[in-house]
């Protein structure tokens, strides 16, 4: 591509988190072209593009599953003859095209803006990334204030790169970050979202946590959960998100597939539990206060960021079904056995042992119940007395056990 470009008169420069990664030797994972040819330009010389973007105009040229990013260089000054516009200080169309140091210092950070050029094999570096680079630092370009009002996101970029990389977050860039969080409350949920998913599901989740936590923001992206947190005294809440997000960057290393409603169900888990307590000390009954608590964490955090009714619903379910592990009333233990978010819901008990061991007798059922056959498992519910009841039976056997054992708690 950068030699079609550059046969056909244009300069044309490996951009980005590409340049960057290749210097730490790392493998990128998506390829960005920066050219001073004009969408239309690059459009006529690739038969495999498509032009896309409204607030800022782009070719993919797509080769088999790669798809690649040709970006016209981009100016940050405006002498109001080109098409860019800025809105309570944030830009909602920046397509205004200008030179290779223009595009370099509208980047966000240093190590995001070196260009590798192929005419003589150089990285060209206007803001001093290279060395950045060579210490591991973030250093946003610019006045960082101002840099983060245009676009609240670079905070999250700022956190999540740091993440991924393991580079430090330098002083000036890191101290408006606390300060300017609420802002994050008014970017696009829908990014906000995308955001989320490459901070947590790409192998850096518990690094991206707790930098999170460490520059303020945990409130601004998931208000009630660090709420939550904050009160939990024992710290058990956080120890179980920790434990949840190591097995995911653990999944991601071994190339086992991870899912965003587990993702969210693990992160909004503190919320909804506190949500929960809440109505039942209301004096609402346990089922419908399950459903509530669900329904109102969800309604608020969409407000932030926009999570899709594909997993939302999902992440719902793996939290109304942690309820019904404690019974061993043959129906419904094979019917919780066939139900398709069975597997996501038993994770989820496991990993709900990291914040109280109460779960270990439950989890040793489950985990035996999906190695015995049906027939084996039939038997032993029998010999334990828990078989063959209609389906009215729970209530009673639960009545029944509970006459038994020990009271239960107080508001059980
Ligand atoms: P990743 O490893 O996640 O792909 P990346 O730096 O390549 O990281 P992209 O979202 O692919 O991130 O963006 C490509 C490049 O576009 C960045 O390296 C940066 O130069 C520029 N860029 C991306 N987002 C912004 C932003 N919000 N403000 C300014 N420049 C940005
Ligand atoms: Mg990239």
């Amino acid at each position: 591509m950068l030699y079609r470009l550059r046969e056909a008169g244009f300069g044309a420069y490996l951009v980005g988190g590409a340049v960057r990664d290749l210097l730490l030797g790392m493998h990128p994972k998506d390829f960005d072209v920066a050219t001073d040819a004009t969408p239309e330009q690059v459009k006529s010389l690739f038969r495999n593009c498509r032009l896309i973007g409204r607030r800022f105009r782009l070719a993919h040229v797509v080769y088999g599953r790669e798809i690649i990013e040709v970006a016209t260089f981009r100016a940050n000054v405006d002498d109001g003859s080109g098409d860019r516009e800025v809105e309570d200080g944030r830009l909602v169309r920046d397509n205004v095209y200008g030179t290779i140091e223009d595009d370099a210092v509208r980047r966000d950070f240093t190590c995001n803006a070196l260009y590798y050029a192929i005419e003589d094999f150089s990285v060209r570096d206007y803001t001093g990334g290279f060395e950045d680079v060579q210490a591991k630092v973030m250093r946003l370009i610019g006045d960082p204030e101002t840099r983060y009002r245009e676009d609240p996101v670079r905070m999250l970029r700022a956190i999540r790169l740091a993440a991924k990389l393991d580079f430090e977050i330098e002083p000036g860039t890191a101290a408006p970050i606390p300060v300017l969080a609420p802002l994050l409350g008014e970017a696009a949920p829908a990014r906000l979202f995308e955001e989320m998913l490459k901070m947590f599901l790409s192998g850096h989740a518990v690094a991206s946590f707790e930098r999170l936590e460490a520059h303020g923001l945990l409130g601004a992206l998931l208000p009630e959960s660090a709420a939550a947190l904050r009160s939990n005294r024992t710290g058990a809440l956080r120890r179980m998100v920790l434990q949840g997000l190591a097995n995911t960057d653990a999944r991601v290393a071994a190339d086992e597939p991870v899912s965003p409603a587990f993702l969210f169900a693990l992160l909004l888990w503190p919320a909804y539990c506190r949500a929960l307590a809440g109505l039942q000390a209301q004096g609402m009954h346990a089922e419908e206060a399950q459903r509530r608590a669900a329904d109102r964490v969800t309604l608020h955090q969409v407000q932030t960021i926009a999570l899709p009714k594909r997993f939302s619903l999902p992440m719902q379910e793996i939290w109304l079904l942690q309820s019904r592990f404690g019974s061993r009333q043959r129906k419904r233990v094979f019917r919780l056995l066939a139900n398709p978010r069975f597997r996501a819901a038993y994770d989820f008990l496991v990993l709900r042992q990291a914040a109280s061991d109460s779960h270990a007798a439950d989890v040793e059922f489950w985990k035996q119940a999906q190695l015995s056959s049906g027939d084996e498992l039939s038997a032993n519910l029998e010999a334990t007395g828990a078989a063959g009841e209609g389906d009215d039976a729970p209530a009673r056997k639960r009545r029944r056990r509970r006459r038994r054992g020990p009271a239960p708690a107080a508001g059980e």
